[in-house]
């Protein structure tokens, strides 16, 4: 064959260049932030098919959300100057595994087209298990196993393999719930989010067969972010990497954020011991951020220990200053963000206009997200929400989406319960008791057993008849459905290594889906029920309903619908027109934007409470490479800002600016003047008389962090402001405690003072134990 031209290796610098041409066996390229990791993964693909050394679909790319898979593709295209005839083993681990589980679905006891549950049901079902087994929820939380069954099928743990070490879990109960749970997941022909990956394991682990398939289909397997596997994802991508081992992982250790979700960061450490012979590859240049960001990102992970350490560096040699800004408070906070977003958009300080899609608002705790909203709605500026999949958990959509479960899959009970008296139907608890009991008599699903009842009589007067209409609309519903919805046919030519290819093909639909679910929530009465609802809301959700029958034009049918919703990560609100985004920290990874927003840098929120309330820095090294991933998204411009005030459901809290603040290298920081406080500019200036006012400003003033801040004046915008003296000495009167005085803290209750450090006490609270506090959170601890 002749070579094609290759000019998405032009411009690789030569460490890309070696990942990107180093084709047979195992790779790694392990680099810090923003150096081309993604980029080269993404050359390499394009290599794999420019040089026929795979074909689209030979090639199991895995990348960490769906955003990021929808990025490659088009990307992949672009660099290859032509229409990539779909690639579709590109996808997060839980797409592919999904695609896989509905092939071999019955290897499980499952059919194929089972339904994948969300949170909320999940929880709902093991609610009602824990309630069979006359477990009081309010000590044992269901929640709270649902957390622990998580972590066992991020560890791939089967039932049957639980561990001794784990036997207590739960008070003892949650090996054997969890099995009655799986158990309970078939007989709904449903699976829960970390199944997907646990049934694929298992049916690798017991069908040699099924996994020399695919071990031979999949010639080439790359994996992006791969610190952020966990034990089950790992285990899958070492059984199919068996075969042509031919495996390029790309990832960087000090972006593991995923450790509470099971991650472990040891398996990108542990790469070259499991693949023997591996080549790694090290990126050092970055290309992303000016010195400054790189510098003040690079300062703040140098707090970590144990880390693998790598020299980062860029040609670039303009750029400002990482900013840092203090606040009254949340609002204060997003009131400042919206204007400067504005005033950047007009391009002032020199700068160049910016486009809102160029700047995006990374929070740690999506809490934090409705004050930017609510602001931004207030000022009319555009925004999305990545990351949280809001508009699937109104009420109404979840009414909607559980009808079109039942009728897409018959054996979703849990749908079934949900709608069976949505609109009131006159079914109450007792019908529905009778209907859950005929079921479980019969061993089929609630619809049948509702059938069941209505034959034998077993039910009466006006619950009857709507009963009947109910069933007798999804038996309608359903058998305008379209054929088995997706057939996976093996492809009848059969390549060079005797495997056929995987064919998937959409049958015609007899009507379409999107006309089908208007049809379904208007006969079913659903949308009636809105429209005779006279509440505020009601006008709102029938808005949203139309909103989703709007989103079903995009999906080929229904079921590839209710699937796109299970597995969705991102929700970017569509639409045309820029848009600033606002999203977690974590949702944040592998993105880039020229000016980035990271609010709340305050102790407790961020670093979270939990982390810092930990043994061990386990916990605060995760928040700390959060800190990290945040500011290495920034390309040109980073602003930090931190409350005085910050209301916490519902709560007022003083707030500490972030220890992380401390830990920023001073000569790569600008401190700038909060407007709010000191009439500096917009924002309406506090009244200095409020004593509460005073207090926050002092908290902000008088917090270790920003004193050293202070010491880093000079640089623009740094003066001290007029009035901050005044406040200060004012706060400077409170009293200061004793050793071994007993103290009062409104967190953390009673305590005795064992340290002293300037303002900062150390207290050895009764129940909260040791921590450092200042001064003046403390009052004299008489009970
Ligand atoms: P992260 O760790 O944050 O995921 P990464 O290592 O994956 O970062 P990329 O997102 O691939 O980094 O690249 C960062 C930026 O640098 C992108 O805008 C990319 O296009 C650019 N870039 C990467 N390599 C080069 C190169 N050789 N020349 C010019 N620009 C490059
Ligand atoms: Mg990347």
């Amino acid at each position: 064959m002749a070579a094609r031209p290759q000019p998405y290796l032009e411009g690789l610098n030569p460490a890309q260049r070696a990942a990107v041409e180093t084709l047979d066996g195992p790779v790694l390229m392990l680099a810090g932030a923003g150096t081309g990791k993604t980029r080269a993964l993404t050359a390499r693909i394009v290599h794999l098919l420019n040089t026929g050394r795979a074909r689209p679909h030979e090639v199991l790319a895995v990348t960490f959300t769906n955003k990021a898979a929808r990025e490659m593709k088009t990307r992949v295209g672009q660099m290859l100057g032509q229409q990539v005839e779909g690639m579709p083993w590109l996808g997060t681990f839980h797409a592919i595994c999904v695609k896989l589980l509905r092939r071999h679905a019955e290897l499980v006891g499952l059919k194929s087209n089972f339904t994948i549950l969300d949170t909320d049901d999940q929880l709902r079902l093991l609610k009602q298990l824990v309630a069979a087994e006359g477990i009081d929820d309010k000590r044992w939380p269901a929640r709270m196993l649902a957390g622990i069954i998580d972590g066992w099928k991020n560890r791939a743990l089967t039932p049957d393999k639980i561990p001794s070490a784990d036997a207590g879990a739960y008070n003892h109960r949650g090996p054997e719930i969890y099995a009655q749970y799986q158990r309970r997941l078939i007989e709904l022909n449903a699976t829960d989010f970390g199944d997907l990956l646990l049934h694929m394991v298992t049916i690798f682990q017991a069908h040699p067969d099924v996994l020399a398939q695919y071990q031979r289909w999949f010639k080439y397997i790359l994996v992006d972010e791969y610190q952020d596997t966990n034990v089950a994802q790992y285990l899958w991508l070492r059984l199919l990497a068996q075969g042509h081992k031919n495996i390029c992982c790309v990832g960087d250790d000090d972006q593991s954020i995923y450790g509470w979700r099971g991650a472990e960061v040891g398996n990108i450490l542990r790469f070259e011991t499991d693949f023997l012979g591996a080549h790694v590859v090290k990126l050092e240049q970055n290309y992303r951020s000016t010195p400054h960001i790189l510098a003040a990102a690079s300062g703040v992970i140098a707090g970590n220990e144990g880390r693998l350490g790598k020299t980062l560096w860029t040609e670039e040699t303009e750029g400002e200053k990482v900013r840092l800004i203090g606040h009254w408070d949340g609002e204060e906070e997003a009131r400042w963000i919206g204007d400067e977003i504005e005033s950047a958009q007009r391009g002032t300080r020199g700068l160049d206009p910016f486009s809102l899609d160029d700047m995006a608002i990374l929070v740690r705790a999506s809490h934090q997200m409705r004050a930017f909203e609510d602001r931004f709605l207030t000022i009319g500026l555009p925004y999305k929400v990545i990351g949280g999949p809001r508009f699937y958990e109104r009420l109404e959509i979840r009414d909607a989406m559980a009808y079109f479960r039942v009728v897409t899959s018959p054996d979703d009970d849990l749908a079934f319960e949900r709608i069976v008296n949505t609109p009131k139907r006159g079914l109450g608890e007792k019908a529905q008791q009778k209907i859950q009991r005929t079921a479980r008599d019969h061993g089929v699903n609630l619809v049948e057993g509702a059938r069941i009842l209505l034959a034998h009589g077993g039910i009466s007067g006006k619950g009857a008849a709507q009963l009947r209409l109910l069933i007798d609309g999804i038996d309608r519903w359903s058998s305008m459905l379209q054929g088995p919805r997706i057939e996976i046919s093996e492809d009848d030519s059969v390549l060079d290594d005797g495997v056929a290819p995987l064919r998937m093909d959409y049958g015609p639909p007899d009507v379409s889906h999107v006309e089908l679910a208007e049809m379904i929530l208007d006969e079913s009465g659903y949308t009636g029920m809105w429209q005779n609802d006279k509440t505020p809301e009601a006008p709102g959700r029938l808005e949203n309903l139309k909103e989703l029958v709007k989103a079903l034009e995009g999906f080929e049918n229904l079921q590839g619908f209710l699937e796109h919703v299970s597995l969705i990560m991102d929700n970017e609100q569509e639409g045309d027109g820029e848009k600033v985004s606002i999203m977690t920290l974590h949702a944040a990874k592998g993105l880039e934007f020229p000016m980035v927003f990271l609010p709340g840098w305050e102790d407790g929120l961020f670093p979270s409470q939990r982390s810092m309330d930990e043994s061990g820095m386990k916990g605060l090294e995760e928040e700390r490479r959060l800190a990290y991933v945040g500011i290495t998204r920034a390309e040109r411009i980073c602003t930090i800002s931190f409350a005085a005030n910050r209301r916490v459901f519902g709560q007022w809290q003083n707030a500490m600016p972030s220890r992380f603040i401390d830990e920023l290298p001073e000569e790569h920081v600008d401190v700038l003047t909060p407007p709010g406080l000191y009439g500096g500019g917009f924002g309406a200036a506090m009244p200095q008389s409020d004593l509460h006012d005073r207090a926050a400003s002092a908290n902000v003033y008088n917090s270790p962090g920003w004193k050293r801040l202070q010491s880093r004046s000079g640089a623009r915008g740094t003066s001290q402001p007029r009035e901050s003296r005044n406040v200060t000495i004012d706060m400077q009167a409170v009293a200061a405690f004793e050793m071994g005085e007993r103290v009062f803290h409104d967190k953390f209750g009673y305590g005795e003072v064992i340290g002293i450090e300037g303002d900062k006490m150390e207290v050895a609270f009764e129940k909260a134990g040791t921590k450092k506090v200042v001064s003046r959170f403390l009052t004299g601890g008489k009970d």
